[in-house]
């Protein structure tokens, strides 16, 4: 909220009247589409102020809403957008509520349509498909489908939204089989603009269904996902950490597991170094990942081998383990930018589904606003000396995972121009008014104009 506060106050002291003139007719749609939100969803639905949406940045939980409404169908989440189109009132859009700037998915000042209500889970008869409401957070989600011993393709953390997940791409451990989780989606119900319901698949709106996988929050709200279903039982996961003397001996069995064993698509894993002040030195944490509930399958033998310090790796079910992760993980930080090997047969999967591509993610924690612009600094220059160090060792790539991009980078411009420009002909298309864009209602994330 402070730099929110800070920006205006410039603003209006630069551009006297008129901007205070703006600012008055802005007040007055967030006033009216509240109250109309209010009289229309009562107060099981409808919050005023911030109540208690569940958020893991330090940055969105500092951002102050006008009110909030949580729909329950696709009807309402129509109902709100007309609402809010009719009031020309900011918005905000909340899935999980991972995102980690004010406006992402928290509106600064506006309104916040939480999608936390809209958990429905269908599954198909041949329980190869399964329609899911996009409020789902990644446990819900592999709760209700343990029950039938399937799953889809979800990440690592318990309480990462899906509707952000799939809508940015989404790694999952099932990625060397299945591809990313966009890769997976059949259908998206869809509501436009223009607040009214598209169902958009790749026969019905090949050009939006295209925009989809990868567009973000640039098309308008998605209700439900139907997706791929695949069967899933108990699995091999955990985390292993490692005194930072074995960095070498983990960086070598990454490699290995990465081209040995690229094909043994069962298998998944990523690791990640963490600085601790006390010592002035890393630890390292491992992941293994085996789809199947075998404790020492043949991929792992080497790193098995490895001395370390504390292990949790063990059969169990998925959601059990994204219970582990988000503890490893807690909200409240601040952060900025995290790395995750991009297998080979994942990108091989995900072409047979229509293509998307790998990722290094530096992720920073801090405690306090003051440090924002130096944390930020740091974050620019480890990534412009990556960026360098890589362009010469000959194995730069500019594609950027926009789930995990920092807000000063590009990651749309980094799809490719071809694919940008697609992508904005296809924005303009379905939301002549710009809604969805820079200048419009619902700004926050990356936007394509
Ligand atoms: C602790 C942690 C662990 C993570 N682990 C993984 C991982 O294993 N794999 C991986 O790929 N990524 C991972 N991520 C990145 C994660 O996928 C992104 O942060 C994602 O955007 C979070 O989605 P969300 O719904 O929780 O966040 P939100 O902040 O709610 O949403 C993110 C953006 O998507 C938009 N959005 C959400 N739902 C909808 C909808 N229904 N319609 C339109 N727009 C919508 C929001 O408006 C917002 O702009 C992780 C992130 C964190 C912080």
């Amino acid at each position: 909220m402070a730099s929110f506060k800070s920006s205006f106050i410039t603003t209006l002291l630069r551009h006297g009247l008129a901007i205070a003139f703006a600012t008055a007719i802005a007040t007055q749609g967030i006033t009216s589409a509240c109250s109309r939100l209010a009289t229309t969803f009562g107060p099981d639905a409808y919050f005023p102020g911030n109540g208690n949406i569940t958020v893991w940045d330090a940055k969105q939980q500092e951002t102050n809403s006008a009110c909030w409404v949580q729909p329950t169908s696709t009807e309402d989440v129509s109902t709100i957008l007309g609402h809010i189109k009719d009031t020309s009132c900011r918005f905000a859009v909340k899935g999980g509520g991972h995102a980690r700037n004010p406006d992402d998915s928290v509106s600064a000042g506006g309104v916040t349509i939480d999608m936390q209500r809209m958990r429905s889970i269908e599954v198909s008869p041949s329980q190869r498909i399964v329609k899911l409401g996009s409020g789902h957070v990644l446990l819900s989600l592999y709760q209700g489908l343990e029950k039938y011993n399937l799953t889809s393709l979800g990440g690592r953390v318990a309480d990462v939204g899906l509707g952000g997940f799939v809508l940015g791409g989404g790694f999952s451990h099932l990625s060397p089989k299945y591809g990313l989780a966009m890769d997976n989606v059949f259908e998206y119900e869809l509501v436009l603009p223009n607040a009214t319901v598209a169902i958009v698949n790749e026969v019905t709106q090949p050009d939006l269904y295209f925009a989809l996988r990868g567009g973000m929050n640039n098309f308008g709200i998605v209700t439900h996902f139907t997706m791929r279903a695949v069967p899933q039982g108990q699995m091999l996961a955990g985390t292993r950490t490692y005194t930072a003397d074995k960095r070498d001996a983990i960086i070598q069995q990454a490699y290995q597991l990465t081209t040995k064993w690229k094909n043994d698509t069962a298998m998944a894993f990523h690791y990640s170094f963490g600085y601790k002040q006390e010592a002035d030195d890393y630890t390292i944490a491992f992941n293994p990942g085996y789809s199947l509930p075998i404790l020492y399958p043949a991929p792992f033998e080497e790193q098995n081998q490895i001395p370390f310090e504390t292990g949790t790796s063990r059969i169990g079910w998925n959601s059990q383990f994204s219970i582990e992760s988000a503890s490893a993980t807690p909200s409240g930080g601040r952060s900025n930018l995290v790395i995750q090997p991009l297998f080979e047969a994942a990108i091989r999967a995900g072409k047979e589904r229509g293509g998307s591509a790998a990722v290094v993610l530096l992720t920073v924690r801090w405690e306090n606003a003051e440090d924002d612009d130096r944390i930020d600094a740091f974050a620019r220059r480890w990534v412009r000396r990556s960026i360098a160090v890589t362009k010469v060792a000959g194995r730069f790539h500019p594609w950027l995972y926009i789930n995990y991009a920092g807000k000063h980078q590009d990651p749309f411009r980094a799809y490719g121009e071809a694919n940008l420009q697609r992508l904005k002909v296809i924005q303009r298309d379905v939301d002549p008014q710009g809604l969805f864009t820079s200048q419009g209602l619902c700004r926050g994330y990356f936007k394509l104009r």
